[in-house]
């Protein structure tokens, strides 16, 4: 099976009523202990990479990556996807290499930083869902914005700056046609989101039940949507770490979400405090360690953990193998229509 549509996996997540995790990753055990989790929980797959991966990994080792794992697990449909693309050329750029879905964030200027103009946003994203659903490639848009800072992209603050306007998100995606679209409801990216566990004055629920409402065919994404487990932090800090306490985006918050349109849910810190605890722990418990291999094993099945117990959060577990994917050609012909 080559690597899918993103809309089609959503669209069938939409049929059934379940999310999709997309995994940030930036190298080899990254993947592999998605699709070790995928495989091992029938989970169809999204993996994303930002800009900032792409620059470490490099595209060409990223892609051929990808293509691995897509060999070597033919039974899971799988996405590649573009996490916050900063300007038409970056979401160029991947479509050309081989991504099969794109975020164009055109809630930012290209600068990743400043927040942009719905004007802007309007006409960048535009730009992109022409080009990409030419090739049949998925388009991912966002209105309003997020708080916190990923890979150097977001404008910063609690993001409860920039709260999603329902209004806005209709006009949005009738002038641009997006697949999928990522609200500003008060998360934010990295390890820091909360002070206190979050209730309902801080995520912003009932806006994105609210939007769902008014655009029931358009699938919901939910960004810096990490829980933060206590578990992973204290593991961190019982090894020498010195992480602040925090709270992240409780799964719960995230089942109402899937129950209200959200299909998509970008996790990435949780994927990086498990990876780094499973190292420290071998880093101080047998510091005569020198191979690589001894703390990149741990490390990678601390996150296969988490990948599996957050596709069966999800509900994604079990559909890998539900239906046909579609071509990109046929998914261009789909959007012609
Ligand atoms: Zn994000």
């Amino acid at each position: 099976m080559p690597l899918v549509s993103m809309r089609q996996l959503l669209d069938e997540a939409a049929k059934k009523n379940y999310g999709v995790g997309a995994f940030n990753v930036n190298d080899m055990e990254q993947i592999q202990a998605i699709m070790e989790a995928a495989s091992e929980t029938k989970s169809p797959v999204i993996i994303q990479a930002s800009r900032g991966a792409r620059a470490y990994s490099q595209d060409k080792y990223l892609y051929h990556l990808m293509l691995a794992a897509n060999e070597l697990y033919p039974e899971i449909p799988l996405v590649m996807h573009l996490d916050h693309g900063n300007s038409v050329e970056t979401c160029k750029s991947a479509i050309e290499l081989g991504f099969t879905s794109v975020m164009m964030d055109g809630s930012l200027m290209a600068d990743g930083k400043t927040p942009s103009s719905f004007d802007y946003n309007v006409q960048v994203t535009r730009e992109v869902v022409e080009m990409a659903h030419a090739k049949g490639v998925t388009v991912e848009g966002e209105i309003g914005v997020l708080g916190g800072i990923e890979d150097g992209h977001g404008a910063g603050g609690t993001g409860l700056e920039h709260v999603t306007d329902p209004d806005q998100a209709v006009e949005f995606v009738a002038k641009t046609g997006v697949d999928a679209l990522a609200l500003a409801i008060g998360t934010s990216h990295g390890a820091y989101k909360f002070s206190k566990k979050p209730d309902g004055s801080v995520l912003k629920m009932e806006r994105l039940i609210e939007i769902h409402r008014r655009l029931p065919g358009v699938h919901l994404v939910m960004h810096g949507s990490s829980s933060v487990p206590k578990s992973l932090q204290d593991v961190i800090n019982k090894y020498g770490g010195k992480l602040k306490e925090t709270w992240g985006v409780p799964v719960e918050e995230i089942q109402l979400g899937i129950r209200n349109g959200v299909r998509k849910i970008n996790v990435d810190t949780d994927n990086r405090l498990a990876m780094t605890g499973a190292i420290r722990k071998v880093f101080v418990e047998t510091p005569e360690k020198f191979d690589p291999r001894d703390y990149l094993k741990p490390a990678r099945e601390a996150m296969k953990k988490v990948v599996a117990e957050r596709m069966t959060q999800f509900g994604q577990a079990g559909h890998a193998g539900d239906y046909q994917p579609l071509s990109l050609d046929e998914m261009a012909r789909c959007y012609a229509r």
